[in-house]
């Protein structure tokens, strides 16, 4: 029996990383359960790990890596949710009549040649040109539009929903696949047969042919009904879905998820803010409200060229209107999540309104530049 823990110990590897994907930058996962009701799990990192049920259904945000405007385009970023907010090594800024040439490559937008940003499927390259070659009031109308794509909580709903509804069937067998071979695992591992009467044990040993002609079955099964969703379930960003099943049907670890598998590129890109409305706790959207607020407030970027700032200042009122959309849902003045923190101890003086970190003394700035503020102590004015 040895020899099968070590089978089942590779098995249950291959299951674990399954999924797992490391990423050049940090960026938001949030991972629904298999019930409406349950509100997200949500993580901010390099690592994006999948969830362990095989109902779960992992949903991922990037901060919008550029800033756009009716004058150009930078790739400062403005409004990020993430901290640390991720920044980029090299500001550049362009007119639109400057952008003659964008492509993609290694996961990159190039704008002239240049390395601009990352390319988050926020806006595509293609999408970037056209811009750059309309008149400047069809261009402003476009951009509304653009940033309003990434603001919509109500679509990622229901598309979570429809997700769920087409893979229901797919969910299930996932369900029933893992617990059969949690079942066979726990048999293996704790050594069961050496502890039950032989009759059992005989018992046992004559389903066996059976059980892995089920769970064979059950795999095939599966797999020929994710095939069917696949085909329902339209893409609307990057993916690669089909390889993925294909690596699945030879591995049956890695066909324990394939909800989730599904769910690739099934999503929008969306603001964090918007992604985590959708499917985050009530404590999970309030930070990240916060956070794209605080950054629009007290942005940590050098003052850079004048047009970088032209664009951001543009690019911040509309992502501002948006967030303010999304608090007007939520029923929370914007004045509510800045307010001041308590103070945290005697000494406490001043603030810092974007890390919240408290000092001892009200004037000056954080270790990040911010400039602080007074704390109110209960019973001052
Ligand atoms: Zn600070």
């Amino acid at each position: 029996m040895t020899e099968w823990g070590a089978v089942f110990a590779v098995f249950w590897i291959l299951w674990a990383v399954d999924g797992a994907r490391l990423t050049p930058r940090r960026i938001f996962t949030a991972i629904a359960g298999g019930r409406r009701a349950v509100r997200a799990r949500v993580a901010y990192d390099r690592i994006s790990l999948p969830g362990f049920g095989p109902a779960s259904v992992r949903l991922v945000a990037q901060d919008v890596p550029l800033a756009l405007s009716p004058a150009g385009v930078t790739n400062r970023r403005v409004g990020a949710a993430g901290r640390p907010a991720e920044r980029c090594d090299l500001e550049w800024a362009w007119r639109w009549e400057e952008v003659r040439e964008v492509g993609v490559a290694r996961g990159w937008i190039f704008i002239n040649g240049a390395r601009f940003c990352p390319n988050t499927g926020h806006v595509r390259a293609d999408e970037l040109l056209v811009l750059a070659q309309l008149p400047p009031a069809a261009r402003e109308a476009r951009l509304r539009l653009i940033v309003q794509r990434w603001f919509r909580p109500g679509h990622v709903r229901r598309r979570l929903a429809l997700l769920r509804g087409r893979t229901r069937a797919v969910a299930a067998l996932n369900t029933g696949l893992l617990g059969a071979l949690v079942a066979l695992t726990i048999y293996v591992v704790a050594d069961v047969p050496g502890r039950i009467p032989d009759v059992w044990g005989q018992r046992v040993i004559a389903v066996l042919p059976g059980l892995a002609l089920a769970l064979l079955a059950g795999h095939v099964a599966a797999l020929a009904l994710a095939v069917r969703a696949l085909r329902k379930l339209k893409a609307v960003a990057g993916e690669n879905r089909g390889s993925a099943l294909f690596s699945a049907a030879l591995l049956p670890a890695q066909a324990l998820r394939l909800r989730s598998l599904l769910g690739e590129g099934w999503f929008p890109a969306q603001h964090p803010a918007a992604m985590l409305a959708a499917v985050g706790g009530k404590a999970v959207r309030e930070e990240v409200y916060f956070q794209v607020l605080a950054d629009l407030r007290w942005p940590l970027s050098a003052p850079g060229q004048a047009l970088t700032r032209d664009v951001a200042e543009w690019f911040g009122r509309e992502i501002e209107g948006q967030m303010q959309r999304l608090l007007r849902a939520e029923g929370l003045p914007a004045e509510q999540l800045l307010a001041p923190p308590a103070p945290d101890g005697r000494g406490s003086c001043g603030y810092c309104p974007r890390c919240r970190d408290q000092f001892v003394r009200a004037e000056g700035t954080c270790p990040q530049g911010v400039a602080l503020r007074p704390l109110r102590r209960a019973g001052e004015r």
